[in-house]
């Protein structure tokens, strides 16, 4: 790792984070000429070299369960977790949160699903619609030549559908529905629910000089022939190859240093192989630590000039955040039993998906959700689909229970919602004053609160996924929760797609950033992760992030060219 002092060079730009949206802007900003030092908390990671794609899991004692570091099995390739060593977060009386942080070069890129949705018409203007909430600043039409540079440059799968909300992109083949997804399309279709092919970022022809998928099934490992999107390999490795990047990883930020006019100066950091307070210098800085790390830089970084924090007079830092509204139901599917032994290779993540398809005015909550489909057959990996007892005459000993493997493996379907949260007052984060990090750097403290627009949405799905079980001829794993559970909400983060905490807006007393992402209060300031997001969607964040990232790098290039920076 390199080591620079208060005196060391001055970079065109600092980025914090190298996951999605600071991946993405030191690929613009490289590819732009600029001079770029990246600020990573993690660890390096090469999916080539670090990958365990392929590895059997007798090949480990564990079997690929699960362990700290790597709470989605020991093979993930993401390094990370719910609880960081010497990094707490609290949660005020009542409150239920959890947030996953990713620790290592590319951020969560390297485990995520993929599911690569853009936003639609709608999204962008939620509150003239219905309302709630707030419209962004932006429209559809801003972002779409983003979108289509994205899709271009990291390539995506899917198919041209022409729907209103769930806009066409520009789509490599989608992989064939399986087994276990054809029966799944023909319940949809019965129950009149749109059933489309899904849209991952995974590749399935050649693209600029990387190879198509082989269908191994284990995105989540990291592909060693890059054939799935990482920041890691994708971004930062060819921002790398342009000679102008300079990453310093096991760099932790700590704040964003400002001047006495109130431009910011550069960033302190924590060298964590040492200990050490450093400091980097930059014209321009841009934050990508995630939503609600950034909300937290910015809380910490205060003076006499901005005492309130960066980026804050308007007080909305840390507010208005949001996470998928989430619920999942599993289903055993006696057709699928004693199945005849077919190819069922395919992608690390689904091949179907059902978008948002019906009216709010016949409904009682605001805003949709989608279904993610899982199930079937897949490598095996640690245990039996929850346990071999759960299914009718499972168990036993000797040639029953092979018989019983071999019987109920992939009779199993599941689905999940993933749906739009409507900010409100009561979810937001603040500097935790009585509690600081391993390095002395106060924490976040979160307060959260579903209302009843998520409720009723999360109740929807239970039904919706109990009827396309049914509907298959299955039962349900598990029984309908009640009003009192929830109707099985997952808690706030639990779906890792928290987004907010520095809004954009044209007006600088309701929001941090503007239409750019740029600082109200500090022009050569900038956030390119979630943090600027001004409402959830029914999709899931990271294309939207990788297209903001683009365009607020393509701004800053173009803003240093003429000068008003
Ligand atoms: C299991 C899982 C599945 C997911 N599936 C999907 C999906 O299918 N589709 C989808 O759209 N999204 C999905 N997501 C969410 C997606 O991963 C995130 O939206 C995306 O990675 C956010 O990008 P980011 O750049 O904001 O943050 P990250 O990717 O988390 O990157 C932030 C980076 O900043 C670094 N960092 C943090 N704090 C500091 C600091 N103080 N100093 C220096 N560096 C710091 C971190 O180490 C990290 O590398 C999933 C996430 C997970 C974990
Ligand atoms: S399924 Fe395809 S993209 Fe995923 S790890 Fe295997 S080869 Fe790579």
């Amino acid at each position: 790792m390199q080591r620079l002092t208060k005196q060391g060079k001055l970079y065109d730009v600092c980025i914090v984070g190298s996951g999605a949206g600071g991946g993405m802007a030191a690929y613009a900003l490289t590819k732009a000429g600029a001079d770029v030092v990246v600020l990573e908390a993690g660890e390096p990671w090469d999916n080539a070299k670090d990958s365990a794609m392929l590895t059997w899991p007798y090949e480990s004692p564990r079997r690929g369960r699960s362990t700290k570091e790597r709470p989605f099995g020991e093979f993930d390739a993401c390094i990370g977790g719910w609880e960081l060593p010497g990094e707490p977060y609290t949660r005020a009386p009542g409150t239920e949160f959890a947030w996953w942080r990713a620790r290592m070069v590319g951020g969560r890129t390297n485990h995520w699903g993929r599911i690569s949705l853009r936003f639609g018409p709608y999204d962008f203007k939620r509150k003239s619609r219905d309302g709630l909430g707030d419209d962004w600043p932006i429209s559809y039409d801003d972002v779409a030549p983003y979108y289509d540079q994205i899709d271009r440059l990291i390539g995506v799968f899917g198919s041209k559908e022409s729907l209103p909300n769930e806009p066409n992109g520009v789509f490599l083949p989608p992989p064939l529905p399986r087994c276990h997804e054809l029966l799944v399309k023909q319940a949809a279709d019965r129950l009149h629910v749109t059933c489309i092919p899904a849209r991952l970022s995974i590749l399935t022809r050649p693209l600029n000089g990387r190879a198509a998928c082989h269908y191994c099934g284990q995105c989540n490992r990291g592909c060693k022939v890059n054939a799935n999107f990482t920041a890691t390999n994708v971004l930062i490795a060819p921002a790398l190859a342009t000679g102008k990047l300079t990453l310093l990883t096991n760099a932790m930020a700590r704040e964003v240093l400002v001047d006495t006019g109130g431009r910011a100066t550069g960033v302190a950091y924590i060298d964590k192989t040492t200990g050490t307070d450093r400091r980097v210098r930059a014209k321009v800085v841009v934050l990508a630590a995630s939503a609600l790390e950034t909300a937290r830089l910015l809380l910490n970084s205060t003076s006499s000039r901005f005492p309130n924090g960066l980026a804050n007079s308007s007080g909305t830092v840390g507010k208005y955040i949001t996470d998928t509204t989430g619920t999942d139901v599993g289903g055993f599917i006696p057709k699928m039993m004693d199945h005849v032994p077919h190819n069922h290779d395919g992608v690390g993540g689904m091949h179907l998906y059902m978008p948002w398809w019906l009216d709010n005015a016949k409904l009682d909550f605001p805003r949709g959700y989608h279904i993610e489909v899982w199930g079937g057959t897949q490598v095996p990996s640690y245990g039996f689909m929850s346990g071999i007892h759960r299914y009718p005459s499972g168990g036993g000993y000797g040639k029953q229970l092979k018989d019983d493997y071999r019987r109920y493996y992939g009779a199993t379907i599941g689905f999940s919602g993933r749906g739009e949260m409507i900010p409100n007052d009561g979810s937001y984060c603040e500097i935790d004053s009585s509690t600081v990090d391993r390095w002395g750097i106060p924490v976040l403290r979160f307060h959260w609160k579903w209302t009843d627009h998520e409720y009723k949405q999360v109740k929807h799905m239970q039904e919706t996924f109990r009827a396309l079980i049914a509907e298959m001829g299955g039962q349900p794993s598990s029984p309908m929760p009640t009003a009192k559970q929830g109707y099985g909400i997952a808690a706030g983060g639990v779906i890792i797609h928290e987004l907010g905490g520095a809004r954009m807006g044209d007006d600088p007393k309701t929001s941090v950033t503007n239409r750019w992402c740029q600082a109200h209060d500090c022009k050569n300031l900038f956030v390119t992760d979630g943090g600027p997001f001004v409402s959830q969607a029914d999709k899931n964040p990271t294309w939207t992030i990788l297209a903001l990232s683009m365009r607020t790098s393509d701004y800053i290039a173009d803003q240093v060219k003429k000068g008003t920076l």
